[in-house]
This record gives structure tokens, C-alpha cells and sequence, in this order.
């Protein structure tokens, strides 16, 4: 090649190079509520015509990959007493109705495979993929020529719940095997609801209150197959579930709360979400608005507490809603499950928020560090999880050791927290992009952008212990798409920067950042959330006072004694005792809230940072001890109103994280400084 052409082809390259860098110098941020709804063909199955279009949309189980502290998280699982379950349930054996037809067979098995099966898919594990095949077989061969299936002794009831279940179970393996014969066989069986007669379906009971669930499965399958008729099932099931649209909350319940099943914890969790379930098909507005309203009265009166969680030591309970009442395992994971499923219906970062608070506070604590034992009943402040019973609690018995062998719904049904939040990290978005929704270490693979170029995103954080989150793009070629980053509601500023360029500061909370621009290989974004310690007042509770750093509560520390007392040497059976003092009042001075709080450390995420010894970061504050607030029994006294009478010198008490501390009180009473 001649010298002249080779330098004009370099000028040219140099041009084309330039002009690139000066079109992106400074990305654009956009701000958005939610992802724009648009008619542009999505690559994922998203609802079908005439359901309303969802601003985000699952992605096939498979393309998500898990790292980090997550990935030890469903490791743990598989470790611990979900991956052995068979061995340990005796509603996992082989004389189960699931597998004989004729045996017993209820929720047990179905809750446990629809978190096992997933759990299996997202690790790739072969020995547990065949396992889970083995029921989902059962499961299958078990149809008869009117569409039922399932266990004998369920059709005799009339009793459809277990099924619903077991709906979930196929629709999972579906996506990861795309076995046709799920499609025929769920048609079959929804042919079979929609022939039973009015007064037959859903007559009363659980199937009635969390007939939700069906009507979700309806809608995945008129997703797939395009069946009108299943959408007149979905009308029949909706008029035949309970109604969870009007106050969960009324007076005439109040007085029956015993008896009311609209009070039951588990039941509450799940149905909230049904009205807006049902809005996809009705595009009633206030279906929406029902949701909001049931929950924001649900949390006045009974969420006075931090960790997304709200007071049911099975039902709700009128003049029980100090922290000191526990919410169930089940409560926690079913509430995860319906704000993942209206962060797709709605699109609102809101909805990843509220996941988020139960899965980084509550839930870790439901469980010993190994995943190798839970309890039934997780509380805000608690100081004693041992086996005695001396807790007032609707429910008598052990309800607070660690114990893989007893709680049987909890025991089977935690088995989908950690998998089903795994696979809501990422949502493909209606307007052909991707939106990181909860953060957690990950990668991600799909098809994005007019073309349907298939894009790779890497995760990079140690969030929920850290608020900065490196974002780096791997795609062949180049590829415009819009990526959008959810705000959390706790973040009051965030710092948005892409490669070089100078970090823009946004304070949105709430909102999704989005930035649209050409992606190459290599473009890294940093979205750095400000963690600034928050103080939250409840007012429910004396005006008790709980804090904030980014996504994570905060407890006091409190040394923890773990006694075995039943069990086998493999799945022990395990007391925590307290080990140190926790009757402390807060010492605040209000006018400097910030100054009252410290980081004294900050350590390396290790493979469990939801331990008493591996908490990531360590809070120091001032406390007074409060010699008139005692345990009753075994149970933490209530929250004595603020200020409480305080006696002794002032301390300095350590808080940790309040999903590693297995005892904690994370409501504090508080003195003023000073006074
Ligand atoms: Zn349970």
C-alpha cells in the first residue's frame, strides 16, 4: 500500500474514532418511573393480546448466572437441609401421594420441588435436575382422561391447592427444558377447572383464599399457547377466590381474627398481590390501588418494624404488633414472591425495594448460617430462639430453635426464596432492553435492541454490604439498547459514570436511571449509591427508633450460645441462647442524627456473610441500659415507649447487620443525649 493512502486511511480512522468519542462523551440520564410499555416485538414471553403489556419480563430460567455472596447463598441451599430434604421429610418418601397416587400427598412436596427444581436449573446440577425430574415425571404420569392430576386422596377432598403448587413446579421446568408435553398437560387440566361445576371449584378453605395462584398460571400458559378460552377460566377463577380487592382490614374481622383466614399471615402475603394479578386482564386501575391500600394498612397497623415483614405469628392479631411478634418463613417468601411478581406488572422500582428489605434482613435470619436448620417464627427483636414455648405466640410449642427436621410448610416452601429472587436480578424490558432490578453479583446473557443482538452484562458489587455496583458490557459486535438502573427508594444521591466519563450525580430515588446509547465491548458503568446511615421512628410502637444503611438493618449484637438438643449428628437440632445484655436504649441526640452513628469496620464479603462472625460491617453507638424493659418468660418485654427510664453509665454497643444476627433487637427505645 502507498504511504499517501495509508495515512488517509488512518486520518479517516482517527475522524470515524473522534467523532464516536465526542457523540458519547457525556451519556445522557434519563429518569423514568417505570420502562416505556411499547409495541416493539419482545424477545421474551411477555403477556399476549388482550392481557396489558408489562413493563418488565421474566427471562428464561438459565440466563442469569450467579456469583458471589448469592452464589453461596443457593450452594448453602443445596448443602444444607433443602438439597437433603428426601432424606429428611417424610412427605418426600416414596410412599408419597405423589408418587403412588394413592398415598397421602399435599403442599409439602409441591412447595419443596418448586424452589429445588429451580435451584437445580440455576446451578446446572445434574444429580438435582435428575431428582427433580423424577417428581415432575410423577407429576406428569399422574393426569387422568378429565385433566386432573395429582394425588387420589386431593380429588376426594375437592381440593385444588396442592395443585397450584404443582403448577409452578411445571411452568419452571418448562423454561428450562421446553418439554411440550407441560403445554398439553396444563391445558388438559385447566379444561378440567373450567368444566367443573361454579359451586365445586374453589368451595372453600385455602384453595379459596390463594385461588390467586391458579389464575397465575392460567395467564403463563394463555401467555404460551394463546388459548382464548383460558381467559374465561381466568374470570371464573378470579369470581371464585376470596376477595382480596376490598380492606383486608375491617372491624368485623378484627373481632374474629381467630377464625378470619383473610388474617392468616401466609395468606395475606400471597393474596395481596391477587387484584393486580387480575388488572392485567381488566386494566381496572383500581385493582392496582387495592393492593397499595391493603398493604399500607397492613404495615400501619402491623409492619412497625423493619425487614419488610409485618407481625403474624400465624394471624394477625388486634394489639399485637410490637417487633417481638414473628412473621412465618412462609410469610417471608411468599412476600418476596408477590412484590417479584408486581415489579413485572407495575415496573415500579418500589416493588425491588420491598424484596429486597426481606431478603437482606428477614429471611437469612429464618435460618442457621450453614442452611442447615430454620425456625418457624423470625422477629425484629429477639432475644431467645430456644425450644420452650414461653412466648406469647397465637401458636403453643417450638416455634424459634433451628431444627431442619420440624415446620413442616416452612421446611418445604423456603426452598424458592433464594432461587426465585436469583431469577428476578435482571428483566428484559418492553422497550427491547435490560434492567438490573436487585442487585446482586451476577451476569446476565440476552437478546436486546432492534435486532435482537444478544448482549452479555457482568454484575459486579458486593451490594447489599457495599452501594457501588460496576457494570461492564461483553456483545461481538455494537449494539444500541437502553440499560436501565433502579434507584432505591433509601438512596438520596447516586453517582452514574460510563467508562471515563465525569460520574453524574442524580437524586431520584425511586426512579430508574436509563442510559441509551451505542454499547461496546468493554463499556463499563459504575453507579455508585450514597449508604448514609437513616433513622426511621416508629410510631406504632412508642415512637421506638430503628436504623438504615442502604438495603440493610441494623441489630444490636448480641452474643449468641448455640446448644444441640435434638436431631441426628448430620441435621442437628440447635438452641441460641443469649450470651450478653440487650435491654439498651439509644442514646440520639436529634438535632445531629447522623453524628450518633459510627462504621467502626468494614470487612471482605466472605462465602457467608449472614453470620454473627462474618457480618460485613460493624455500626457503633451510644446506649444506656433500661433496667424496667425484661424478658417475659423467654420473650423480649415490648418496646417501652421513648424515652424509656434509663439507669448506668453510657456504653458503646456494636450493631451488625440484622440478616446475620440470629438474636437481635433492631427497635430501639431512645434517650435523648445529654439529658
Ligand atoms: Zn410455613
Amino acid at each position: 500500500m502507498k504511504k499517501r493512502s495509508l495515512v488517509i486511511i488512518v486520518i479517516l480512522i482517527s475522524v470515524r474514532m473522534t467523532f464516536l468519542e465526542g457523540k458519547n462523551k457525556v451519556t445522557e440520564v434519563k429518569l423514568k418511573d417505570r420502562p416505556s410499555v411499547t409495541l416493539a416485538p419482545g424477545y421474551y414471553q411477555g403477556n399476549r393480546s388482550p392481557l396489558l403489556p408489562g413493563p418488565l419480563v421474566k427471562l428464561p430460567i438459565g440466563q442469569i448466572e450467579i456469583r458471589g455472596w448469592l452464589l453461596s447463598q443457593l450452594q448453602l441451599t443445596r448443602s444444607g437441609f433443602v438439597g437433603h430434604l428426601p432424606e429428611i421429610s417424610k412427605f418426600l418418601k416414596e410412599d408419597s401421594g405423589w408418587l403412588t397416587l394413592r398415598g397421602k400427598g399435599w403442599e409439602e412436596m409441591p412447595y419443596w420441588l418448586k424452589g429445588y427444581g429451580d435451584l437445580a436449573y440455576l446451578l446446572k446440577d445434574k444429580e438435582m435436575i435428575a431428582t427433580a425430574r423424577k417428581w415432575i415425571e410423577a407429576i406428569l404420569g399422574s393426569q387422568q382422561a378429565d385433566g386432573y392430576f395429582g394425588p387420589v386422596d386431593n380429588r376426594e377432598a375437592n381440593d385444588l391447592w396442592p395443585n397450584m403448587e404443582a403448577l409452578l413446579c411445571l411452568r419452571s421446568y418448562y423454561d428450562f427444558s421446553h418439554d411440550r408435553r407441560v403445554l398439553d398437560f396444563m391445558s388438559r387440566y385447566f379444561r378440567f377447572e373450567l368444566n367443573l361445576p361454579e359451586e365445586k371449584f374453589l368451595p372453600g378453605s385455602w384453595q379459596k383464599l390463594r385461588g390467586g395462584e391458579n389464575l397465575d398460571s392460567v395467564y403463563w400458559l394463555y401467555n404460551h399457547t394463546g388459548e382464548s378460552w383460558l381467559l374465561d377460566l381466568a374470570r371464573k377463577i378470579y369470581r371464585r377466590t376470596a376477595d382480596w380487592a376490598s380492606p383486608i382490614l375491617t372491624p368485623e374481622r378484627d373481632r374474629q381474627w381467630e377464625e378470619s383466614s383473610f388474617y392468616h399471615g401466609v395468606n395475606i402475603a400471597m393474596g395481596l398481590k391477587y387484584p393486580a394479578l387480575y388488572y392485567q386482564q381488566t386494566g381496572e386501575k383500581q385493582l392496582l390501588e387495592a393492593v397499595e391500600r391493603n398493604y399500607q394498612q397492613l404495615m400501619t397497623s402491623y409492619g412497625q418494624q423493619p425487614g419488610g415483614m409485618f407481625a403474624a405469628d400465624e394471624n394477625i392479631r388486634p394489639g399485637y404488633n410490637d417487633p417481638r411478634q414473628g412473621a412465618e418463613t412462609c410469610t417471608m417468601v411468599e412476600m418476596m414472591f408477590t412484590w417479584e411478581t408486581l415489579l413485572k406488572i407495575t415496573g415500579e422500582t418500589i416493588a425491588a425495594d420491598r424484596v429486597e428489605d426481606i431478603a437482606f434482613n428477614s429471611l437469612p435470619a429464618s435460618m442457621t448460617p450453614d442452611l442447615r436448620g430454620l425456625h418457624y417464627l423470625t422477629a425484629a427483636n429477639l432475644i431467645s430462639c430456644d425450644r420452650s414455648g414461653e412466648h406469647d405466640f397465637q401458636n403453643s410449642g417450638t416455634l424459634l430453635s433451628y431444627d431442619p427436621w420440624s415446620y413442616r410448610c416452612c421446611q418445604h416452601n423456603v426452598a424458592f426464596g433464594w432461587p426465585y429472587l436469583a431469577e428476578h436480578l435482571w428483566l428484559a424490558t418492553s422497550d427491547q432492553g435490560v434492567a438490573a432490578v436487585i442487585y446482586a453479583p451476577s451476569s446476565v446473557e440476552l437478546k436486546v435492541g432492534p435486532r435482537g443482538q444478544v448482549v452479555r452484562l457482568i454484575e459486579e458489587t458486593s451490594y447489599p454490604f457495599s452501594g457501588k455496583i460496576i457494570f461492564t458490557v461483553a456483545s461481538a459486535e455494537e449494539v444500541d439498547f437502553p440499560l436501565y438502573l433502579r434507584l432505591p427508594g433509601w438512596a438520596q444521591t447516586a453517582f452514574i459514570s460510563i467508562n471515563n466519563e465525569q460520574p453524574k450525580e442524580v437524586k431520584a430515588p425511586g426512579k430508574f436511571a436509563v442510559l441509551e446509547r451505542r454499547w461496546k465491548y468493554g463499556d463499563q458503568i459504575c453507579l455508585d449509591l450514597e449508604e448514609s446511615v437513616q433513622f426511621k421512628f416508629w410510631p406504632g410502637i412508642g415512637q421506638a427508633i430503628s436504623l438504615r444503611r442502604g438495603p440493610l438493618w441494623f441489630s444490636l449484637e448480641i452474643k449468641e450460645i448455640w446448644e444441640k438438643y435434638d436431631g441426628t449428628e448430620s441435621w442437628p437440632a440447635w438452641e441460641v441462647l443469649p450470651g450478653s445484655d440487650w435491654n439498651y436504649a439509644l442514646v440520639i441526640d436529634q438535632d445531629n442524627l447522623a453524628e450518633n452513628i459510627r462504621l467502626i469496620e468494614k470487612r471482605e464479603v466472605g462465602y457467608q456473610p449472614f453470620s454473627l462472625e462474618n457480618a460485613p460491617l460493624i455500626l457503633e453507638a451510644r446506649a444506656m441500659r433500661c433496667p424496667g424493659w425484661v424478658a417475659e418468660g423467654k420473650m423480649v418485654g415490648r418496646v417501652p415507649p421513648s424515652p424509656p427510664g434509663v439507669a448506668g453509665p453510657e456504653e458503646t454497643v456494636r450493631l451488625i447487620p440484622m440478616g446475620c444476627a440470629r438474636l437481635r433487637i433492631t427497635c430501639f427505645p431512645w434517650a435523648r443525649s445529654g439529658k
